[in-house]
Formats: C-alpha cells, structure tokens, sequence
C-alpha cells in the first residue's frame, strides 16, 4: 500500500524556475547510498501510523494546489511499489492539479517509468546517475558499488539503470533531469565518465534534458552533549 511522509516540503531549488511542492513516499529503498537523507527516517523505520496514503495526499494537494507549479514525488524510491497503486495515486492527482507531475526516481525500475510516461502521468522525471554503471563491472568493482549505493547489483540491475537514464533523455521534457551527486570518495575521473555519457545519449536524442552534477551535502546529525 503507498505510504507518504506527513511532511511536505516547499522548494525553489529542486526543479528550477518552479516553486514545488516535495512529498516523500514511505515504502523504503533498494538502495543504501551513501550519506542518504532519507535513511534514518523513510528507509529504515516503517511507517508507523503518522503516515498518510494516497487519498489524504490527493485532499492536502486540493487545499494548496494553487501555491505550487509542481509537485514532485520523492522517496525512498517511489517506483517501488505496485505500478497500479503509483498509477491510479497520479490519476487521482492529476485529476485534481493542472501543475507538472514529476518523480524521482534511482532508475531501477525502467519498465515502470516508460509506462509513466506512456500513459501520460508524469511531466517528467528527475534521475539520478550515481555511478558510471556503463563503464563499471559488478563483479571486480563491487567495493565501489558498495560503498556509494550500499549494494552489490547485477548486471541486470545496472543496464536497468542506464535504460531509465537513456528513457529520460529519449522523452524529453524540460522538467525532467539526469543528476549526480558529487561524493566525496569518487574521485573527479567518475564524474567524467557520466557526464561524457549522458552528452552521448542528449547528442543521440537530440535532447534538452539537463545534467547536473549537484555539490555532496552530508546528513544533518544531531551533536551529542
Ligand atoms: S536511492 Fe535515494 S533514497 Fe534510496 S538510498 Fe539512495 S539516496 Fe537514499
């Protein structure tokens, strides 16, 4: 069943030249990134009764739908859940609210984003390209892996990824987004390799999407006394 987070976020940053309104989904993550914001919080509690599902989303969005240009859904990873229940939430929402429909997305779910997009319940999507996963091997640079998405994949699961990217850039629109964030322990060299990437696949596609390469923020944490 969807599960949102009570706390809805306005932001002027997320998709620019917007006000959006961020809501989080509460059905956790396939991935374990490192210096998640969302851990503690959305990935490894459950919802625990403060949550909201998707009709009281729908009533809270009808309340203020007019103070925002977007509503962009967040995780965890949204895409996880049943593609019926991320559907029928979204036609419920775009039947209430006229503004762009994005979701952010780690790109795990490819089949599920091109459907979105097939039926027209999105605007737009906002991916991120963690890793170089065109130029990296699952098997000898697990450690890699591991360290900044938290797990070891498949191959699978990478080319699952890179089909999501290439999905993004393929659709075209100018609310959606290709982005990476710059971690600290990935030397400069990684962020060469996507960019010269995602400039193929734009080239390929003659796309407008943009990438961004978004500065690292660690975790907010609580100082101890
Ligand atoms: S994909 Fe996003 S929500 Fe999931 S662990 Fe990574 S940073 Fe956190």
């Amino acid at each position: 069943m969807l599960a949102f987070y009570p706390r809805f976020i306005r932001t002027f940053d997320d998709l620019p030249g917007y006000t959006s309104l961020l809501i989080h989904s509460w059905n956790g993550c396939n991935m374990r990134c490192f210096g998640c914001h969302n851990s503690d919080e959305l990935i490894a509690k459950k919802p625990d009764g403060r949550h909201l599902d998707g009709r009281q989303v729908i009533d809270r969005l009808q309340g203020c739908r007019s103070m925002f240009e977007a509503v962009l859904f967040s995780g965890g990873e949204f895409l996880i859940n049943e593609y019926s229940e991320i559907a029928d939430c979204l036609r419920e929402v775009r039947a209430v609210y006229d503004g762009k429909i994005i979701v952010f997305t780690n790109g795990t779910y490819p089949r599920k984003l091109q459907q979105l997009f097939d039926d027209k319940l999105i605007d737009g999507a906002h991916i991120d390209m963690k890793l170089p996963y065109h130029a990296l091997d699952p098997a000898q640079d697990r450690e890699i892996y591991e360290a900044v998405i938290g797990i070891a994949p498949s191959e699978t699961y990478c080319k699952a990824i890179l089909e999501s990217v290439e999905i993004v850039i393929r659709h075209n629109s100018d609310v959606s987004q290709v982005r990476t964030v710059r971690y600290p322990i990935l030397s400069e060299h990684f962020f060469d390799e996507i960019r010269i990437y995602v400039d193929k696949l734009k080239d390929k596609y003659n796309s407008r999407v943009p990438y961004f390469i978004n500065p690292y923020h660690p975790p907010y944490q609580a100082s101890t006394p």
